[in-house]
């Protein structure tokens, strides 16, 4: 026999069984994105290296040891870590900036990133997403974060806890961030390794550090001080303001989280997290933030965004298993071509339907009818002669015989 070829580390096929969970989440991302105005977009797997590179900065440790990479014609591509990125390209590229904002976009599919596997993250996974472009004001932070709570809200996951922050903007941070470095510095030998990488590059991503020797620094009171004061300037601090006033009016529970910073570097102002706490343990869902700058930055006109991502193999795991769906009816028939034509008749009608394609014994086509189907459709001689079909419920075993024309209201 020929050597067996496996699936690639990190990777993971979504078998018949596991598809109806992860078509729930598809199709309920459909409805719910609908009701506010999203439209769903589609952009390559892989794009220009540099559109990474030039999206999320270089400073990032994602890019420096995360990206799937190659050549080909002499062009560097690169696989998609997240979707952000290629879909601000395609809204530059296609002139979305010149439709009435905002522009509202959402999409699905998989990601890939280079990085050990282990319980629950993979090198091939999957997001669901938006993207919102043309609007600078809180609403849109705050109409972000309530689609994001009612997506998950109709999936079935309550007990969700939202917690906000607000980054600032450039002007107001780079203080903050001096101030940061100016009281971690006699720490610096105890920082680790990625924290101290980060000190000269970007000082905010230490805040998320979930290293237990980093945390117990920033606990301490001095440092602590600093972390939690209010540095941002008059004009972010109303825009923070006024989207809370508007979680508070929706009823939507939030709380604030000074250490909250996102991992990547592009954010400004809002930044949020939704935590779930189904099934016991506490899981961060979804994280997303404002980005004004971004599509700028990837050589578009000033444009303000907000948007976030959730990883669909979390949301798949905190959610009761699909089961497989039953068809309506199996035919159960000694004549194949009488069996295809009633199949394609009903098929027709809008019923799923099927029969043993390979002609098998009586009993073993009613066996496999009652595995796989609502009703079975016997088709014997006598039927066949007679015009009539016997109809059986395979739950309640109940019987009748039929004319033809009659069955279609049966099942
Ligand atoms: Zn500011
Ligand atoms: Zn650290």
């Amino acid at each position: 026999m020929a050597k067996i070829i496996n699936v690639i580390k990190g990777t993971k096929d979504i078998l018949p069984q596991e598809a109806g969970a992860w078509q729930k989440l598809e199709e309920t991302a459909l409805e719910v994105f609908s009701k506010y105005g999203y439209h769903e977009i589609r952009t390559p797997i892989f794009e220009a290296t540099e559109l990474f590179a030039r999206g999320v900065g270089d400073t990032t440790d994602i890019v420096k040891k995360e990206l799937y990479t190659f050549e080909q014609s002499d062009r560097s591509l690169t696989m998609r870590r997240e979707k952000t990125a290629g879909v601000v390209r395609s809204f530059i590229e296609n002139g979305m900036s010149r439709l009435s904002p905002p522009v509202k976009l959402w999409y699905k599919g998989p990601m890939f990133r280079y990085e050990r596997p282990q319980a629950g993250r993979q090198r091939q996974f999957h997001q669901v997403g938006v993207e919102m472009f043309g609007v600078k004001q809180p609403a849109a932070d705050a109409e972000v974060i309530l689609l994001a709570v009612n997506y998950l809200k109709a999936l079935g996951l309550n007990d969700l806890e939202v917690e906000i922050n607000s980054l600032g903007c450039p002007a107001c941070r780079e203080a903050y961030k001096a101030k940061i470095k100016e009281v971690l510095k006699p720490e610096f030998e105890n920082l680790c390794e990625d924290c101290q990488t980060r000190y000269e590059k970007n000082p905010l991503r230490l805040l998320d550090c979930k290293v237990e020797s980093c945390k117990a620094i920033f606990e301490k009171p001095e440092i602590k001080k600093v972390i939690q004061s209010d540095f941002i300037c008059e004009e972010c601090a109303v825009h923070f303001s006024t989207l809370k006033s508007y979680l508070d009016k929706t009823g939507i529970k939030y709380v604030e989280n000074k250490l909250l910073v996102r991992g990547l570097d592009y954010y400004n102002r809002t930044v949020f997290e939704i935590k779930s706490n189904n099934l016991g343990s506490q899981n961060a869902v979804c994280g997303g933030g404002r980005y004004d700058s971004l599509v700028r930055n990837l050589g578009g006109e000033d444009t303000p965004a907000v948007g976030w991502a959730m990883g669909m193999e979390r949301l798949n795991s905190l959610l009761p298993e699909v089961p497989v769906s039953k068809i309506d009816a199996y035919i159960v028939s000694t004549s194949p071509a009488d069996a295809f034509e009633l199949a394609e008749e009903l098929r027709a009608a809008g019923k799923s339907v099927e029969f043993d394609l390979a002609n098998k014994k009586f009993t073993k086509q009613l066996e496999k009818a009652s595995k796989v189907a609502n009703y079975a459709l016997i088709l014997g001689e006598d039927e066949i002669k007679a015009n009539k079909v016997s109809v059986k419920n395979l739950e309640t075993s109940e019987q009748k015989t039929v004319s033809r024309d009659m069955v279609l209201s049966l099942i």
